[in-house]
C-alpha cells in the first residue's frame, strides 16, 4: 500500500487521528505502538467506532477487514500522506517558527486572516513531526489559506517539517535562548530556525522579516519577495503603545488594543497585522481580530483574583522569555511577586542562565521572589525556594501572598500554574 493508492480513501475521511479515544465516524486511524500496548489491538475498535480506516506496523497483524491496512511505518506513511496531500493544495501555507511566541503569533495571524478567509491552522501546540503532517491533513476543500507552527529542538527538524509544509510565507518569531542542548548553543539555534529561510529561498517564496531584528534583517539581506516591518522604510510600520498592560498597536493613527501583556507580544502583533494588510484586510479588520482574540492557554494572560492581579506566563521558559517577563512585569504598579520556575532543557549552560535570571530579579527590585525547581534551588541562597510546585503549594496553603500583582513563569515541566488556586 503506497500513500497515491491510498488518497482516494484519504479524500473521504472526516479526519486523521493518532488517538485512540479521539475516533470518530469515517476518521483515519494512524495507530502508534506505544511501549505498554499494541496498537494492532485498537485497530478491530476503531473500526467498529466508525473508522474509514487504519494503518497499523504490526507485521504479525492479521485481519480481514479490507479496511486495516499495513504499513513499515506508521509514522512515515503518515508524514508521506501529508507531503502527497499538501502537493494538491493550492493555497497559500504561512510556515512559523522560532524560539518564542510562535503559537501566541500563528493564533494572532489565524485571527486575523479569518476576517477575511476561511484558514486553518495548528491546533494548540501540534508543531512537531506529528502534529504538522496531521495539521496538513487537516486541511480541507473549503479552506483558502493555513497558518502551520513547526517547533524544533534540534539541526535538520525544521527543513524536515519544511518538507511537509511546503510553507509560502515564512516567519521566524524570534531567535532567542531556547533549548540550547539540543541546538549547540546560541549559534546553533540561528541555524537551525533558519532551516525556513533556507526553504523559502530555495522555492523562491516570500519572508516576513521583523526589520528591528538584526539576525533576520541579516539572513534575509538583498533577498526578494519579502514583506517587511518595523522600521520607517519598512512595507509596514506600526506603533506600540500599551494600556494597562494590554499591548496594543498604531497603523496611520488608527489604534488596536490587544488582550496580551508584554511588550514581545508586539512583534508578534506586528507580524499578524502585516500578514493581514498584504492579504488585503483593512486595518479596521485587523483591529477587530486583535482586539476580540483572548489568550486562554497560559501565554501572556493577565487574570484577576480578589483584587490582586496575577501574570500566568506558566506555558513555558527559558532565558529569553523570562527576561522579557521580568522586564514586563517590573512595569506594573503596586507591589509585585515573582514566582519563577526552572528553565529546562539548557544544557550546560543551564546554571549560569539560572544565575544570571536571579541576578536579574534581585537587580530589578521586586518585593518578593520565590524560586520554583531544581535548579534555581541550588543558586538561590538569598531568597525563598522550592524544589517543585507542591512544595510550593504547601507553602501557599499557610503563607499568603501579599503582593498586589503576582507573576508565575515557568517551564512546562514545573507547571507552576498547579499553584493558582492556592495563591
Ligand atoms: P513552544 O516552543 O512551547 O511551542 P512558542 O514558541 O509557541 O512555544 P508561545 O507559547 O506563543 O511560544 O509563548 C510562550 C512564551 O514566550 C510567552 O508566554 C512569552 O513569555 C514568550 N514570548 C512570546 N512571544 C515572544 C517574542 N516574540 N519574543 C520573546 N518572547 C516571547
Ligand atoms: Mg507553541
Amino acid at each position: 500500500m503506497n500513500v497515491e493508492q491510498f488518497y482516494p480513501l484519504f479524500l473521504k475521511s472526516e479526519k486523521a487521528v493518532i488517538d485512540s479515544r479521539k475516533i470518530g465516524k469515517n476518521d483515519i486511524f494512524f495507530a502508534f505502538s506505544g511501549e505498554n500496548f499494541n496498537a494492532a489491538t485498537f485497530a478491530d475498535k476503531a473500526i467498529n467506532e466508525g473508522a474509514l480506516a487504519v494503518i497499523v506496523e504490526q507485521k504479525d497483524f492479521e485481519n480481514e477487514n479490507k479496511n486495516i491496512f499495513y504499513v513499515p511505518s506508521t509514522l512515515e506513511f503518515l508524514q508521506k500522506l501529508a507531503i502527497y496531500h499538501r502537493n494538491q493544495l493550492t493555497i497559500p501555507i504561512i510556515g512559523l517558527t522560532g524560539s518564542n511566541g510562535k503559537t501566541t503569533t500563528k493564533e494572532i495571524i489565524h485571527a486575523v486572516l479569518s476576517e477575511k478567509f476561511n484558514v486553518q491552522y495548528t491546533l494548540g501546540n501540534l508543531n512537531n513531526h506529528i502534529g504538522v503532517p496531521l495539521t496538513i491533513l487537516s486541511i480541507k476543500p473549503e479552506h483558502e489559506m493555513a497558518v502551520i507552527e513547526m517547533g524544533a529542538n534540534h539541526q535538520k527538524e525544521i527543513e524536515f517539517l519544511c518538507s511537509i509544509s511546503q510553507p509560502n510565507f515564512g516567519y521566524i518569531t524570534n531567535f532567542g535562548k531556547a533549548h540550547l542542548e539540543g541546538f549547540g548553543g546560541f549559534e546553533g539555534v540561528i541555524k537551525g530556525k533558519s532551516e525556513l529561510y533556507d526553504y523559502l529561498k530555495n522555492n523562491k517564496e516570500t519572508i516576513v522579516v521583523n526589520e528591528n531584528d538584526p539576525i533576520q534583517v541579516e539572513k534575509t539581506e538583498n533577498y526578494s519577495p519579502k514583506i517587511t516591518f518595523g522600521k520607517e522604510s519598512s512595507d509596514y510600520k506600526f506603533d506600540l503603545f500599551s494600556e494597562e498592560h494590554f499591548v496594543g498597536l498604531m497603523y496611520n493613527n488608527e489604534r488596536a488594543v490587544s488582550k496580551l501583556t508584554g511588550e514581545y507580544n508586539f512583534t508578534n502583533l506586528c507580524a499578524a497585522a502585516s500578514l493581514g494588510l498584504h492579504f488585503g484586510i483593512c486595518f479596521i479588520q485587523i483591529k477587530n481580530a486583535i482586539e476580540n482574540y483572548t489568550p486562554t492557554n497560559m501565554r501572556s494572560q493577565i487574570v484577576k483574583k480578589e483584587g490582586r492581579t496575577l501574570v500566568l506566563d506558566t506555558y513555558n521558559a527559558n532565558p529569553s522569555s523570562m527576561t522579557a517577563s521580568l522586564h514586563n512585569f517590573i512595569t506594573f504598579e503596586g507591589s509585585k511577586t515573582i514566582i519563577i520556575g526552572d528553565m529546562l532543557e539548557l544544557g550546560e549552560e543551564s546554571e549560569k542562565e539560572h544565575k544570571a535570571i536571579l541576578h536579574l530579579a534581585q537587580g530589578l527590585g521586586f518585593n518578593e521572589i520565590i524560586t520554583v525547581g531544581k535548579n534555581f534551588k541550588q543558586i538561590n541562597t538569598f531568597t525563598t525556594s522550592f524544589e517543585n510546585t507542591l512544595e510550593l503549594i504547601e507553602y501557599l496553603k499557610s503563607n499568603q501572598i501579599q503582593s498586589e500583582n503576582i507573576l508565575l513563569k515557568g517551564s512546562r515541566g514545573v507547571a507552576l500554574e498547579k499553584s493558582i488556586d492556592f495563591i
